[in-house]
């Protein structure tokens, strides 16, 4: 029995594009990994096909609810969170409690935003305490996400009604499920946003804060860059000058920088689509691991 039985209807005819699979899912970052996982869960063949990590692959994110500009709660925080600890749960370490630094002056408005949203709040002075978000290592739970499922390294180099073209000069019969991020933007030509964005690694663990930006296990992110199309992104000296200031203003002292990670994010109103062919599973901007689970549950009760 997997956690979905029982929360699903039952599973309506799958229109089979091959005798091998019932779905190829484009994409190994953490929308594709979570849908496959969902998907392979509820007992659909899944093939994976992906040219390489994208912006998933950070060393740490975080699952927060809570928009830091404005002490909103995300729509659905509970259920978000909750589907989201129970799937990578399963796969990987979490770490839970995640602490805003708020302006005091803006507690009022964080307080009565946040009255209704469904999730458990804890002040403390101007510090708000969320004991169900949590932080994790995204590198180590991708990969055990993805565990047994079929997958080919390779790049769709063109993706029509009956299946997708790939760089080997291979056609793989659809339906697919395209969950390509920032660079299947190339392919697909969808429009939204396209922000590059840059962590700083420290020594220092950090103080398990977001203080605008967050702070934890080691990563202080992120910058935001808006780019007018997906290229691979490289980090600037702005950016880490920017993050170095703010481990400064943390830490109290300056940070020992060890590494950073880029990436760009993809971002779209409508993150799930039903389109000729498939549907597209993507433009999740700056919480795509906060998101995906839910949204792949949804994905799973639009197929079954
Ligand atoms: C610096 C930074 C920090 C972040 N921090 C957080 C955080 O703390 N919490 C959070 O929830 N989110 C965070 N995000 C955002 C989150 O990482 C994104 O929402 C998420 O990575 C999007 O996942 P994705 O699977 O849609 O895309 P990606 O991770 O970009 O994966 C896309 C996949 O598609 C493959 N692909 C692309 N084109 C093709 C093709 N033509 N053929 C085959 N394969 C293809 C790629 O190789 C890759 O495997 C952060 C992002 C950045 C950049």
């Amino acid at each position: 029995m997997n956690s979905l039985s029982g929360v699903l209807p039952k599973r309506k005819t799958v229109a089979t594009g091959s005798p091998d699979h019932d779905f190829v899912v484009v994409g190994a970052g953490i929308a594709g990994a979570t849908v496959a996982r969902t998907l392979v869960d509820l007992g659909l063949r899944v093939l994976v096909v992906s040219a390489g990590k994208g912006a998933s692959h950070a060393p740490v994110a975080i699952l927060n609810p809570v928009r830091a500009q404005r002490g909103k709660a995300i729509p659905d925080a509970a259920e978000t969170l909750a589907v989201a600890r129970l799937l990578y749960g399963r796969f990987a370490r979490l770490h839970f409690g995640l602490e805003h630094v708020v302006p005091p002056e803006a507690v009022p408005k964080w307080q009565a935003n946040l009255k209704d949203a469904g999730i458990e709040t804890v002040w403390r002075g101007h510090r708000l305490f969320l004991p169900q978000a949590f932080w994790m290592h995204p590198r180590t739970l991708i990969p055990a996400l993805l565990r047994n499922i079929p997958r080919i390294h390779d790049r769709v180099v063109a993706w029509f009604q009956e299946g997708i073209w790939l760089q080997s000069g291979r056609f793989l019969k659809g339906p697919v499920i395209w969950a390509a991020g920032a660079e299947g933007t190339e392919i697909t030509g969808l429009e939204g946003r396209l922000v590059a964005g840059t962590l700083l690694l420290t020594k220092e663990p950090g103080r398990g804060v977001i203080q605008g930006f967050f702070y934890v296990g080691g990563a202080l992110g992120g910058t935001h860059r808006p780019v007018p199309r997906f290229l691979a992104h490289t980090p600037t000296h702005d950016e880490i000058e920017e993050l170095r200031a703010k481990a400064r203003a943390i830490l109290g002292y300056p940070p020992t920088p060890i590494g950073a990670f880029t990436g760009v994010r993809y971002l779209k109103d409508q993150v799930l689509r039903e389109v000729p062919g498939g549907f597209l599973f993507t433009g999740f901007g700056s919480t795509g691991h906060l998101r995906a689970p839910i949204w792949a549950r949804r994905l799973a009760r639009a197929i079954l």
